[in-house]
């Protein structure tokens, strides 16, 4: 496995994989790789001849300086996971190599898709994600792009640029991978006390829940809403940022339940916030 910091360096190896016509699959990363990450590496392995993935905490996407700095580190074990899992390259820049102080910054957005959901109480967040993800593309330049379905609205907006700004890179969505009580799993379990991480599982039951009244022919948005918000604040420690259903596509918010949404959380438990995404479909 080759690991590299530099731009230089990475663009040598990718222009050299060009030329012996390798597909690319590309696997961003914040580090701190579990096994819902490596979904994505065998997502892009069972794709692409050449897979990288890169880990860089992006100080662009975090409108919280406190959530940054408590952002975990593990680039040991990291390199690690990869190496056992086949990862061709693992990028792995400075703050500085990305953004180097000349640079002028750029700020891109796709406002339909961004005002709600995490970019409503999440202010700059996606402009940051937009602006790592479409430089990274630059520098990688994959065939194919994996995003995971947990962060749902990121996928969403990543693959509207890419097919408003011609990016010649296909995205593809990888099903969350979760723990045996069906927590998503995340980097940010790790921070949750032995309390807390046991509220957690209250989440995926919510989605349980939420599939059961589903099925079982409640249509009323209202009543839908408020059966899964009293089902979550059962929860001590848990503060809901917000509970949403919404099109998978526009994710503009639905005014009746009927055929594909997008049921959307995010959900402090304790000081931790944990968000989750599933799209349904009503009957
Ligand atoms: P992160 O390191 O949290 O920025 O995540 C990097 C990529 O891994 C994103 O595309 C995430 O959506 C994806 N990812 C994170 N957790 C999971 C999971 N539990 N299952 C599948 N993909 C995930």
């Amino acid at each position: 496995m080759i690991v590299v910091s530099e731009i230089a360096d990475l663009k040598t190896i990718i222009s050299e994989w060009k030329q012996n016509q390798e597909t690319i699959g590309f696997c961003p990363t914040m580090g701190t790789l579990h096994d819902g990450h490596m979904d994505l590496v065998k997502t892009s392995k069972g794709q692409c001849t050449k897979t990288i993935v890169s880990i860089f905490i992006n100080p662009t996407q975090f409108n919280d300086p406190k959530d940054f700095d408590a952002y975990p580190k593990n680039t040991e074990s990291d390199l690690k996971l990869c190496e056992e899992h086949g990862v061709d390259l693992v990028f792995l820049p400075s703050v500085e190599v990305i953004y180097p102080k000349s640079q002028t910054p750029i700020q891109m957005s796709i406002p339909s898709l961004q005002t709600t959901l995490c970019g409503r109480t999440r202010p700059g967040h996606f402009e940051g994600v937009l602006q790592i993800v479409s430089k990274l593309f630059h520098l990688t330049e994959p065939n194919y792009g994996f995003f995971g379905l947990k962060d749902y609205q990121q996928y969403r907006i990543i693959s509207a640029m890419v097919e408003e700004l011609n990016f010649p890179i296909r995205i593809l969505g990888v099903p969350t991978k979760r723990e045996s009580d069906g927590l998503a799993m995340s980097s940010r379990n790790l921070r949750l006390s032995p309390k807390d991480r046991e509220t957690a599982s209250l989440i995926p039951r919510m989605f349980q829940l939420a599939k059961k009244t589903l099925l079982g022919g409640e249509k009323n948005l209202i009543v839908w809403k408020e059966i899964l918000t009293d089902f979550l604040l059962t929860g001590s420690n848990v503060k809901i940022d917000y509970l949403e259903i919404v099109d998978p596509i526009t994710l503009q918010p639905l005014s009746n339940l009927n055929g594909e949404l997008l049921l959307a959380t995010a959900v402090f438990v304790g000081e931790v916030r944990l968000i989750d995404n599933e799209v349904l479909v009503s009957p």
